[in-house]
């Protein structure tokens, strides 16, 4: 089997025998709960798309290792095209659900250690690399969803790992035992842990000698004892628990985050992938990083388009779409949006080979696109509520409309262009809504600054990788210095 179908992932999700706790308890079945269940169909969306006739090609990949035809979320890239195809395949998943779909992270992790572990062989003269691959076959043959668990609680931010008081701020291993090793510590923020089959555990920051015990990868299984996931909390996220969940904005999707403990958690020989190469932890940071930060100019352009048609029509349905202001307004977030996606792809353009043949996007524009991500959906989102108008946040429920008292007053009065009904404007403003203010602002904002690293993360980057001595020589050049 190389390709599941949405319906068999979320059966196999809903099977999963992981501990997840939403809002202090245990929830039994993620693909159930009703604030779980809409990241859950994010998910289950890139498998549907993998399904369909116009999408297949662009979802789908052959695999370097079987040959076999599988999902592109599990594929290592082995070309330019590869790394093009990736951006345009999340585009057009964030057109689809308007939300963080998860899988994503995982995909670039996947790549990230494929290329890594060839590296340390080929340093070391370790068997990580047969190991990873022996793994990654696991996942394409299965068609699984990885989760990247890279970033630790980190305590007292101004301390190294080792110097931490609390020395399980950063996962480490806190035991060797027959077989394998032990370890400890708890990662953060991790996009679609609870969605996920396996887990993929990697350091968070480059390491030094001293920190050698924090040096580990390894990928574990979800439901390995252990483990803890503690969902975590998105703004608006119980209008999912109402019962109409008229005003969620957002019908089917979400995204979703949580808290992974590994309280001592076994990790099997072949299931490792570092065990104390801190020299090469700084490399593999940075080139997940560049992965990921490619990733949102895929992404979050996919959600910018879902808001830059919400917000056409938003302004169509109330007679100001032909105002000039409002022309400009949209024009300008289009150019915004496009800047973001051309960011990533000409990372794409200009990516290398790896020395173990996988491909990686050119780190200087992966960098320049994530810190764009960081600012421009912002930019977007505040013009895009400018021409929504202030009802955006004062309108009542759309459940009101049916009431027999007030129903008649949203209908006369909420009303749009004469031809606009109350419940078209009120549902395309809850859209808005959700995705500037509500469930969707955790990922199309918040996360658009911090995740796959802060903006400060990427000003390092875009320092150290671009040429200032040869800059300064073609000014000296011209200059007759
Ligand atoms: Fe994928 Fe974007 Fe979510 Fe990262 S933020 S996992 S790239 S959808
Ligand atoms: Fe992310």
């Amino acid at each position: 089997m190389a390709l599941m179908t949405g319906d068999n992932y979320l059966a196999s999700i809903e099977k999963l025998d992981h501990q997840v706790f939403i809002q202090g308890k245990k929830c039994l079945d993620v693909t159930d709960h009703p604030i779980s269940r809409p990241p859950a169909m994010a998910i289950a969306e890139t498998y549907f798309q993998a399904e369909q006739a116009e999408t297949k090609s662009l979802f789908t990949a052959q695999s370097h290792l079987s040959g076999e035809t599988i999902n592109r979320f599990t594929h290592i890239q082995h070309s330019k095209e590869d790394l093009v195809k990736k951006i345009l395949m999340l585009r057009e998943m964030g057109r689809k659900t308007a939300c963080c779909f998860q899988r994503c992270a995982g995909l670039d992790c996947l790549n990230t250690v494929y290329a890594m572990t060839y590296d340390m062989d080929q340093s070391f003269g370790t068997e990580y690399h047969g190991r990873f691959v022996d793994f990654l076959k696991h996942v394409q043959v299965n068609d699984l969803v990885t989760a990247a668990c890279m970033t630790d609680t980190k305590g007292d931010r101004s301390l190294s790992p080792s110097k931490q008081k609390d020395k399980d701020q950063y996962l480490h291993m806190v035991e060797e035992r027959q077989g394998g090793i032990v370890v400890r510590g708890a990662k953060l923020h991790i996009t679609g842990a609870v969605n996920s089959h396996e887990l993929i555990v990697v350091p968070t920051r480059a390491l030094k000698e001293e920190d050698k015990d924090y040096a580990v990868a390894f990928a574990v299984p979800a439901d390995t004892e252990g483990v803890t996931f503690i969902y975590g909390r998105q703004p608006s996220d119980t209008r999912r628990l109402e019962e109409r969940r008229s005003d969620v904005g957002n019908l089917f999707y979400g995204g979703c985050e949580a808290m992974v403990v590994f309280d001592d958690v076994f990790v099997p020989q072949e299931r490792i992938f570092m065990r104390g190469e801190y020299s090469m932890t700084g490399r593999l940071v940075e080139l997940f990083a560049a992965h990921h930060r490619a990733s949102y100019g895929g992404c979050k352009v996919g959600v910018g388009d879902v808001l830059i048609g919400a917000a056409t029509a938003i302004a169509e349905a109330q007679g100001t779409r032909n105002a000039s202001h409002v022309k400009d307004k949209l024009a300008e977030m289009i150019h915004l949006n496009e800047t973001l996606h051309a960011g990533a792809l000409a990372s794409a353009g200009k990516g290398y080979a790896t020395a173990s043949g996988a491909y990686a996007v050119d780190p200087l524009l992966a960098n320049v696109c994530k810190l764009n991500v960081t600012r421009f959906p912002f930019e977007i989102s505040r013009l895009a509520q400018d021409i929504a108008g202030g009802l955006l946040v004062t309108m009542p429920s759309l459940d009101d409309q049916d009431n027999p008292v007030v129903g008649k007053y949203i209908h006369k009065y909420l009303v749009g262009k004469t031809d606009v009904d109350s419940d078209k404007r009120m549902r395309l403003l809850r859209l808005i809504e959700n995705i500037t203010l509500g469930t969707g602002a955790v990922s199309y904002l918040t996360e658009s600054i911090h995740g796959a690293g802060s903006p400060q993360a990427q000003k390092i980057m875009i320092a150290r990788l671009a040429d200032l001595e040869s800059a300064k020589s073609y000014a000296f050049k011209l200059c007759g210095i």
